[in-house]
C-alpha cells in the first residue's frame, strides 16, 4: 500500500517496474499504473478496515494491467557470448572509416560485447556501396555513420554510439579528447596517407590510443590486421617498405593501386574483392581487437588471413614468394619489429 500511496501522492500514471530476488536470482515484474485513491479502492469500508483479499481483488481487478518484462541491456543480450563481456563493455573503440569493412567491424564489436563506439566517416552511403556494406537500400543516401548506428541500434538497442560525420583530421581537431580517451582506434580506411598521419600522431602523442590497421588485398587474396601498441618499440611505418610504402608482407606483389577499377558511369573507384572477403577482413580485425582489449596482447603484432591464392594465376596476379598455394585459407600471426631506418620511430636512440 505504501508504493500505491507514493504513486498516487505524486499523481503518477504509467509503467512501474520492479525486481525481486527469487532463489538467489533477480526476477523482473511490472504493471501499468492508473491513478486511484485509497478512498476509491476502499469504498464501502471504514478507513483501514478493508481486508487484504478484497484489497488485492480491487487493485488487480481492472485498475492494474499486468505485463511481462524482458531486459534489453547489453549484459542480458550478451549473456551467451562466452567472452568476458563485463570487461569488454567498459571499453570504447573508435572506428575510422565506415565503409564495407569498417561497418562490419563496428557491428562485430557490439555483437561481441563492446558497449561504446565512436564512428568517424564523412561519406554518404551510395548505391554502389551496398553490395559489400553492412547497410542496405533502406539506408541509401544517409551518412554512413548514421546508417551504421541505426543498423546496430536496431539489433542492439543498448549500444552507445557517437557519430562524427567529418574527416578524421577535422574530428581530431575538434574532438581530440574523446578520441584520445578511446581504448583502441581501428583504421578501416585503407588510406595510406591517413594511416601515416595516424601513426605520426600516435608516435608523437603519448595520449593517443593504440591503433589497429586493417585492409584487404585485391580479390581477397589476403587480408591483414596490424596492431600497434602504445609505449612499445616500433610503429605502423615499420611495416611499410620505405621505397614504395607497400605493406612488407603483402601477398600481391604489384600493390593494390594496379587493381583499382572504375564502375561505368560512376565517379567512384574501388578495389575488387567480394563480400565474403570483407567478412574475413572484419572478423580478423575484430578478433585481434578483442585480444588487445582483453589484455592478451602487449606488443606489436599482425595477423594475416590468406584467401584462395590458387586463383592468382587466373586473375593474372603475381604473388609474393612467401605465399604459396599450400597456405590458402589459413591464418598467420607475426610480431612487428622496430625497423632501424623507420622515418617515424627509427631515428631515435635504440632503447626507445
Ligand atoms: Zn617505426
Amino acid at each position: 500500500m505504501s508504493i500505491l500511496s507514493f504513486l498516487n501522492r505524486n499523481n503518477y500514471e504509467g509503467y512501474v517496474v520492479f525486481s525481486t530476488l527469487i532463489e538467489g536470482k533477480f526476477a523482473l515484474g511490472g504493471w501499468v499504473h492508473q491513478r486511484q485513491t485509497i478512498k476509491e479502492i476502499s469504498r464501502g469500508y471504514r478507513p483501514g478496515h478493508i481486508d487484504n483479499h478484497t484489497l488485492r481483488a480491487r487493485i488487480a481487478g481492472g485498475l492494474i494491467d499486468r505485463f511481462e518484462i524482458s531486459r534489453l541491456d547489453s549484459k542480458r543480450i550478451h549473456s551467451r557470448v562466452g567472452l568476458d563481456t563485463q570487461e569488454l563493455n567498459k571499453k570504447t573503440v573508435c572506428v575510422i572509416g565506415c565503409g564495407s569493412i569498417g561497418s562490419k567491424v563496428a557491428f562485430n564489436l557490439i555483437r561481441e560485447g563492446i558497449d561504446k563506439l565512436i564512428l568517424i566517416d564523412d561519406e554518404v552511403l551510395l548505391l554502389e556501396n551496398i553490395g559489400r556494406h553492412l547497410c542496405g537500400i533502406s539506408n541509401l543516401n544517409k551518412l554512413k555513420v548514421d546508417a551504421v548506428r541505426e543498423k546496430i541500434i536496431d539489433h542492439y538497442p543498448d549500444a552507445d554510439i557517437i557519430c562524427i560525420a567529418t574527416t578524421f583530421n577535422q574530428a581530431y581537431n575538434k574532438n581530440s579528447e574523446i578520441i584520445n580517451n578511446s581504448d583502441l582506434i581501428i583504421s578501416c580506411t585503407a588510406d595510406i596517407a591517413l594511416e601515416r598521419t595516424l601513426n605520426n600522431i600516435f608516435h608523437t602523442s603519448a595520449e593517443f590510443p593504440s591503433v589497429l590497421y586493417t585492409w584487404t588485398e585485391p580479390f581477397g587474396i589476403a587480408c591483414h590486421s596490424v596492431m600497434i601498441v602504445q609505449r612499445t618499440k616500433g610503429c605502423y611505418e615499420c611495416c611499410l617498405n620505405p621505397t614504395d610504402l607497400h605493406f612488407n608482407r603483402e601477398a600481391v606483389i604489384s600493390g593494390p593501386e594496379e587493381y583499382i577499377r572504375n564502375e561505368a558511369g560512376c565517379q567512384t573507384s574501388f578495389v575488387p574483392y567480394s563480400s565474403l572477403d570483407v567478412e574475413q577482413a572484419s572478423l580478423l580485425a575484430t578478433r585481434l581487437s578483442l585480444k588487445w582489449l582483453l589484455g592478451e596482447i602487449n606488443h606489436n603484432i599482425g595477423m594475416t588471413y590468406i584467401g584462395d591464392i590458387s586463383k592468382a594465376k587466373t586473375l593474372n596476379i603475381k604473388l609474393s614468394e612467401s605465399y604459396t598455394k599450400d597456405t590458402a585459407f589459413s591464418y598467420i600471426t607475426f610480431d612487428i619489429k622496430k625497423r632501424d631506418n623507420c622515418k617515424v620511430c627509427g631515428v631515435e636512440s635504440s632503447d626507445t
